[in-house]
Formats: C-alpha cells, sequence, structure tokens
C-alpha cells in the first residue's frame, strides 16, 4: 500500500511541496474558487432533478451561476486573458434574469385562505385543499 500512498500524496496531493503542485496565492484562491463554485451548480442541479425525478433549474444554480462567474471575471481580468474575460464579462446577465423572473412569479403566487399552501399564479381553487382562492382584483 505504500506505492498507493506515494501516488495519492506525494504525486496528488503534496505535489513537489505544493498542495496539488500549484503555487497558492491570493488570485489563485480566487480562480480556483470561482472554478468550484461555477462547478457546484452543475451537481446542485442534477441532485434536483434527481430528487424531483423530473429535470429541474433551482434557485441555487443561478445563484451558484452568478456568484461563481464573477469570481472567474475577476481572475481573468487580473491574468488580462480576453478570452476568459469575455466569456464571463457578459455571462451575469441572464442568470441575474433567472433570478429577477424567478421572484416575480414567487411574488405572485397566492397563499390559500384554507391551508396556507403558496398557489400558483392565476389559480381559482388551491391545488391542495381545492378552496377557492380569493380573485386578485387590480
Ligand atoms: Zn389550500
Amino acid at each position: 500500500m505504500d506505492w498507493l500512498t506515494n501516488l495519492v500524496w506525494h504525486d496528488l496531493i503534496w505535489h513537489n511541496g505544493k498542495l496539488l503542485g500549484i503555487d497558492w496565492g491570493f488570485w489563485k484562491v480566487i480562480g480556483w474558487l470561482g472554478n468550484l463554485v461555477f462547478c457546484a451548480r452543475f451537481y446542485i442541479q442534477w441532485y434536483a432533478t434527481e430528487k424531483k425525478k423530473r429535470v429541474v433549474v433551482p434557485t441555487a444554480f443561478w445563484w451558484l451561476s452568478l456568484a461563481g462567474s464573477l469570481l472567474m471575471l475577476a481572475y481573468s481580468l487580473h491574468k488580462r486573458d480576453s478570452v476568459f474575460i469575455f466569456a464571463y464579462a457578459v455571462a451575469w446577465i441572464p442568470y441575474t434574469r433567472n433570478l429577477i423572473i424567478h421572484r416575480r412569479h414567487k411574488e405572485a403566487h397566492t397563499d390559500c385562505s384554507g391551508c396556507g399552501k403558496s398557489c400558483p399564479p392565476q389559480s381559482n381553487f388551491c391545488p391542495n385543499c381545492g378552496a377557492r382562492l380569493a380573485a386578485i382584483t387590480s
């Protein structure tokens, strides 16, 4: 098992006396943090999909996308790499728009006076208890 310890510890984790063989500094931490946050969104989305047994995009996906892309934008600006700067400079727009639309949709829900469950916009009856929902006059 010495060869395995050697492989995992000396070749992968603590390579050349550095964690993962990387020269760590402030900007490297920002870049890796952005990478991890950006990558985590796919696992969050996959988890939500497995849980609901249908493809869903949870709000956390958009928050992680936004946070990860802003961290990556900061890193790419620091590195002055036009390819990465362009990739992350405009990415925040759809993420932010999705968060705004999600918030508006959530606010348009009506709470059922019978059971208290939040009902989808434009529903006439509560899908949980069947109570008639108060008509919204605008
Ligand atoms: Zn109800």
